[in-house]
């Protein structure tokens, strides 16, 4: 029989586990509160028997992380993390330093199968799923390396989180515990390129995290050539689960606009953009493309994205520009796994 993670459990299957294992159900909140804590042995749980922690090692595992890499930008301290999982995988996350607290970009997935033309998670495919308890094991890990608590997280790395829907959803359930990261839901983003249905699973599961929409571009002619997943659900039908998504839950959805010099930043596109999301409760984020080895797209000028900004508040859409963190250590999401495959 195959090892069970005790981390890809919620505290209620794991109540349910150690009474099928004959044990009381009192034990799941103390062991629950050290896998947060990311102990890596069962004999560091100090308040279980000794019988206790050698039967749980005879049927369970304890899921880490090692360190593969790191990068700490000598700017601003943002630090990019290449981990390597139980079977030799590699995902990217990094720490970034706000005002506000310290935020984290996970990945959920190894690869992904989304094929977006302009990113680089993609490129080698979708390798596997990670587990709830991989995906927490991101933060875990990270905040024991820099010695300081996590207060956000977004789900923007590798993968895409809405096409590896339970696993995220048990992850979420289990970082906001409050006896494990107990990290509010408003704290936490979750970025997706448009799987629509699980958007509206998203929705009824009621969650009250942040949602990001990858939009990148307003029209099916110009987001099917960068976006494959248009083919399945096109930018009306997107847009129309954002709306509804909106309304229902009442809060604000982001939408991510990665600028592609030539391609998505004209002040005509910014006007049909403007026009499709008129009067809903959002937020515009421009992305400057990150330059891919792998690709050929280009950040768009600093005038096109002043008059493509200018467009969009004139419409009354508020709009940012993603702020880079970490320029030094240029890596965005993606890029730090491909630099390590392609050099082996
Ligand atoms: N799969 C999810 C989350 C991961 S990507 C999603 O698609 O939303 C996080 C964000 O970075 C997405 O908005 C993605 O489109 C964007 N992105 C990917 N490659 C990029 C690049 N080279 N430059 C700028 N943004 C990029």
């Amino acid at each position: 029989m195959d090892k069970i993670n005790l981390k890809d459990f919620t505290l209620c299957e794991l109540e349910e586990f150690l009474v099928l294992n004959g044990e009381q159900k009192f034990r799941a909140k103390q062991i629950f509160k050290w896998l947060s804590q990311g102990v890596t042995d069962f004999d560091e749980m100090t308040d279980i028997s000794k019988k206790l922690r050698e039967k749980l090692n005879e049927i369970s595992y304890i899921s880490t992380l090692s360190i593969e890499k790191k990068l700490v930008s000598k700017i601003d301290k943002t630090t990019k993390y290449l981990f390597k999982l139980g079977d030799g995988n590699t995902v990217e996350a990094v720490v970034m330093y706000y005002k506000h607290g310290i935020t984290i970009c996970i990945s959920s997935q190894v690869g992904c199968r989304m094929g977006c033309k302009f990113c680089a998670s993609t490129i080698g495919g979708l390798v596997r799923n990670l587990s709830a308890g991989e995906i927490l094991d991101e933060v875990i890990f990270a905040q024991k390396d820099i010695g300081e608590r996590i207060s956000n997280i977004v789900m923007m790395g590798i993968g895409e989180p809405l096409d590896n829907f339970d696993n995220v959803i048990k992850f979420l359930e289990n970082v906001n515990n409050p006896l494990g990261l107990n990290i509010g839901y408003r704290h936490i983003s979750l970025s997706t390129c448009g799987i629509v249905k699980n958007i509206v699973k998203l929705e009824k599961a009621n969650i009250p995290i942040t949602l990001s929409i990858s939009l990148h571009a307003p029209t099916n002619d110009l987001r099917s050539e960068i976006m494959p997943i248009n083919n399945a659900y096109d930018v009306d039908t997107l847009i129309d689960a954002c709306r509804h998504y909106v309304s229902v839950t009442n809060r604000r959805i982001s939408f991510e606009y990665t600028l592609i010099s030539g391609v998505n930043d004209s002040e005509n596109v910014a006007k049909i953009l403007a026009k499709k999301l008129k009067g809903m409760l959002c937020h515009v984020n421009l992305i400057p493309v990150n330059e891919v080895a792998e690709t050929q797209f280009k950040k768009s000028g600093r005038l096109a994205i002043e008059k493509f900004i200018a467009v969009l508040e004139k419409n009354g859409i508020t709009t940012t520009v993603r702020r880079k963190l970490g320029s030094d250590i240029n890596a965005s999401c993606g890029q730090l796994r491909r630099s390590s495959l392609n050099s082996k």
